[in-house]
C-alpha cells in the first residue's frame, strides 16, 4: 500500500534534472547510511529501460531493500538522486507513488478477507470504484487464476496463492512500473516456476520491473539486465548472458579423495595447458578452461601424476556465481553466510 507513506514532499518544488534518457528508473549515487548501522548504500547508480525486467541481485544485506524504499519514497538516501517513472523520488514523491505498484517482501494481504475483497479495499485506495474497478478486479483475478478462489479468504490460500494476489494487488491502478522485492522467497519450485511465468508476462506486455532477489537462478532466468550488488556499492551490471561470456571459459569442479597441496595442484595445473585458472578450497579443486571437456582429461592425468586423486568431477558452463566470485572474491553463499 502506498498511500500516507513517510516522507510527504515539501510542496511546488520544482524539478531540476530530470532523467537523462527513456529510462524508467534512474539511479545516481545513492548513499544510505542507517543510524548506528552500517552503510547500506555506498554510492549505488544504475538505470532502467522501459520495459523491462531489472533484476538487482546480491546476498542478504547487500543494500537491495534499502534501494527499493528509497525508489518507492518509503525512506530518503543520504545523498545522490533517483528517478522512476520520469518522476523525482525526492522532490515529486507523490506522483511517484501513482507510478508505482510495489509487492514487499512482507505480504500486504489481509488474511482474513477475500481475495476480491482485498483487491476492492486495493482499488479504493487509488480512487478506483463502481464499474471501473469490479471489472479490474474480474480481469486480475482471471489473469493469476484466481477466479475459483476469489471469495475464500486469503488465510486459506497456499503460498503462491498469496503471493499472486500481492501482485494482483499491486496492479490493480495500472502502474507503470512495478517493485518485486524477493518475490518467491519462501515458495515451492513449482508455484515458483509459475510465478516466474507470470512477471515474464507482465513484461511482455509493457511494464518495466525491477526485481531484487538473492537466488542467483531466478535473476538468469528473469532478468535481461541485471546489477550486482555487494555491500552497498554495484559490482557488476549487464545482461547474464554478458557477464557469465565475460568470464570466458567453463568452470571445472574436482572433489579430491584425500587433502593435497597448493603446489600439487598448480604444477598439475601448468601442466595441463588448457587451465587457465586455478584453486583449491578444502577438498575441492576449482578450475577454469576455454574448453572444458577437451581440457579435462589432461588435467586429471596430470593430477594422477602428482600423486592427487580425484572422487568425482563436475563440468559447468559459467554461472552468476562465477561472475560474483570473479567481482567479490567471495562465493555467492559465502556472502550469504557472512551476512547472516
Ligand atoms: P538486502 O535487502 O540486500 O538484504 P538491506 O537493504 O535490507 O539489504 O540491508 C543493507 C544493510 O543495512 C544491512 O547491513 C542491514 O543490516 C542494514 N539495515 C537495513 N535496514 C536497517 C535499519 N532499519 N536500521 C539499521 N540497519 C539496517
Amino acid at each position: 500500500m502506498l498511500a500516507g507513506m513517510a516522507d510527504e514532499p515539501a510542496p511546488h518544488i520544482a524539478v531540476t534534472s530530470p532523467p537523462p534518457d527513456d529510462a524508467a528508473i534512474v539511479v545516481q549515487d545513492l548513499v544510505k547510511t542507517y543510524p548506528k548501522g552500517p552503510r547500506a548504500l555506498d554510492g549505488l547508480s544504475f538505470s532502467v529501460h522501459t520495459g523491462t525486467i531489472f533484476g538487482l541481485l546480491g546476498p542478504n544485506g547487500a543494500g537491495k531493500s534499502t534501494a527499493i524504499k528509497i525508489l518507492t519514497t518509503l525512506s530518503r538516501p543520504d545523498s545522490g538522486s533517483a528517478f522512476v517513472a520520469g518522476f523525482d523520488v525526492l522532490k515529486q514523491p507523490q506522483n511517484v507513488r501513482l507510478s508505482i505498484g510495489c509487492v514487499s517482501q512482507k505480504s500486504g494481504v489481509d488474511m482474513e478477507s477475500t481475495g476480491r475483497e482485498n483487491l476492492a479495499l486495493q482499488g479504493r485506495l487509488y480512487g478506483l470504484k463502481g464499474s471501473a474497478l469490479t471489472s479490474r478486479i474480474e480481469e486480475l483475478l482471471e489473469r493469476f487464476h484466481l477466479t475459483a478462489s476469489a471469495d475464500r479468504v486469503a488465510r486459506t490460500f497456499s503460498g503462491g496463492m498469496q503471493r499472486k494476489l500481492d501482485v494482483a494487488m499491486g496492479l490493480i491502478h495500472r502502474p507503470k512500473v512495478l517493485f518485486l522485492d524477493e518475490p518467491t522467497t519462501g515458495l515451492d519450485p513449482e508455484a515458483r516456476a509459475e510465478l516466474w511465468t507470470e512477471i515474464g508476462r507482465l513484461a511482455e506486455e509493457g511494464l518495466t520491473i525491477l526485481l531484487t532477489t538473492h537466488y542467483l537462478e531466478e535473476a538468469d532466468r528473469l532478468a535481461e539486465r541485471l546489477a550486482i550488488i555487494d555491500r552497498g556499492r554495484l559490482v557488476a551490471e549487464g545482461s547474464p548472458d554478458r557477464l557469465k561470456s565475460e568470464l570466458r571459459g567453463d568452470s571445472i569442479t574436482i572433489d579430491l579423495f584425500e587433502a593435497a597441496s597448493e603446489q600439487s595442484i598448480k604444477a598439475a595445473a601448468a601442466r595441463a595447458i588448457q587451465i587457465t585458472e586455478v584453486r583449491l578450497d578444502g577438498l575441492q579443486v576449482h578450475a577454469r578452461a576455454a574448453h572444458g571437456a577437451s581440457a579435462l582429461p589432461a588435467l586429471l592425468a596430470a593430477l594422477e601424476a602428482e600423486g592427487v586423486k580425484a572422487a568425482s568431477v563436475k563440468l559447468a558452463r559459467p554461472s552468476l556465481d562465477d561472475v560474483y566470485l570473479r567481482h567479490t572474491g567471495r562465493t555467492f553463499e559465502e556472502a550469504e553466510k557472512g551476512s547472516a
